[in-house]
């Protein structure tokens, strides 16, 4: 690779092949392990502020056609190179949006989106949490700050359904709630009426809320993260299902493994684990972590129990993800059949050019 001229990071260059044919412009960062991110296939496209706002417009537009900018209600407004933005992140929770800018190119437009985002919601508060591992991997240094209005001092209430939820902007993880899971959330609460529930890797317990509100038995929320079940606390009061409500604080591979030795059962196991991988160096170590924790779950399962079994690793392609499942049935000795395959929502799109967008992947399982 050569660069001709003079580029500063965050740049947008026009990327050709060795033999001088076009390929695309691409946001530029030596920095990086990715130099260029592609923003447009197209040579006559003058990728400009007024091209990003107009980026900003149509991924929000989007997301409207959809129906997903309610009152009240949360959704993810730009998801990065998926809305030709490369690292711009823009959630929605009700009148506040978090903003995380993880290459030079967003950088560089951090004005002109800020003024897109105010045009199109004003009156909402507007946060930057450039937190995430992509900024690091980028050679950039983390940032916090409030660019319009006043920071929250409370989790912020939105809906999704008939659920309601808080998001702790402030402490939170991501950008305070995963609403990557929203439609999976409602697909495992069709299979949880009269069950008895255990969400592990339960965060603030989205899952447990969801089945609890299909009228599953119990919930048992499962997390390393004190805080994380706290808030899940006042998420299962405001849901009216505290009453049937458990948090538990410790680690999923050891706390399924005292599950075992104590021949404790459940009806429906939600499996959502952190991302094991973002490095190649790292697939064979995660694999072995969704096997062993596959595994532990489809020995606490009940005879016509369901396990929601997830991976939100992106370099796990879903092909692998499911090879890895399955060797974890084999050696259960039990059957198993694959009842839905589940993915990210249309909020989170999959470029069809940009297969890496394609992160989320889960399956329903029915166990004998
Ligand atoms: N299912 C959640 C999101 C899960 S994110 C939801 O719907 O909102 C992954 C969660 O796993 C985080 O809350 C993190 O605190 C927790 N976690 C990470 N490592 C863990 C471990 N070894 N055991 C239990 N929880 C863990």
């Amino acid at each position: 690779m050569r660069v001709e001229g003079d580029a500063s990071p965050g740049d947008v260059l026009r990327v050709l092949s060795d033999s001088g044919d076009w390929l695309a412009q691409a946001a530029y960062n030596p920095n990086s392990d990715l130099v260029g991110r592609v923003v447009s296939w197209n040579p006559d496209e003058r990728v400009d502020s007024t091209w990003v706002v107009k980026r900003v417009r149509e991924a929000i537009a989007r997301r409207e056609r959809w129906g997903y900018i309610a009152p009240e209600s949360a959704c993810r407004l730009v998801f990065g190179e998926s809305d030709s933005l490369p690292g711009v992140i823009v959630d929605r929770y009700a009148e506040v949006l978090v903003c995380s800018l993880s290459t030079p190119f967003a950088e560089k437009h951090r004005e002109t989106l800020l003024d897109a985002l105010v045009g199109r919601f004003p009156g909402a508060t507007i946060l930057e949490q450039s937190e995430d591992d992509t900024r690091e991997r980028e050679g950039m240094t983390p940032r916090r700050a409030v660019l319009v209005g006043a920071e929250p001092t409370e989790p912020v209430l939105f809906r999704e359904g008939s659920a309601l939820y808080l998001a702790d902007i402030r402490k939170g993880q991501k950008t305070g709630f995963y609403l990557d899971q929203r439609e999976n959330r409602s697909r495992v609460a069709r299979y949880a009426s009269g069950r008895e529930v255990l969400n592990v890797f339960s965060y603030s317990g989205s899952f447990g809320v969801a089945a609890l509100l299909g009228g599953a038995k119990s919930a048992l929320n499962l997390d390393t993260s004190r805080e994380a079940l706290a808030l899940g606390e006042r998420i299962a009061a405001l849901n009216g299902v505290d009453s049937r409500w458990e948090s538990l604080e410790g680690n999923a591979f050891k706390a399924l493994r005292d599950f075992r030795d104590a021949e404790r059962t459940f009806d429906l196991i939600v499996l959502d684990p952190p991302k094991f991988a973002s490095a190649k160096a790292h697939i064979e170590g995660a694999c072995r972590g969704y096997k062993d924790l596959n595994l532990l779950a489809l020995k606490l399962l009940r005879p016509g129990g369901i396990l929601a079994t997830f991976s939100c690793s992106g370099i796990v392609t879903p092909h692998l993800f499911r090879q890895v499942v399955a060797a974890a049935v084999m050696d259960s000795r039990r059957e198993v059949r694959l009842l839905e395959k589940l993915s990210q929502p249309p909020d989170h799109p999959i470029l069809m050019t940009f297969p890496e967008s394609e992160y989320l992947k889960g399956f329903v399982l029915q166990v004998e």
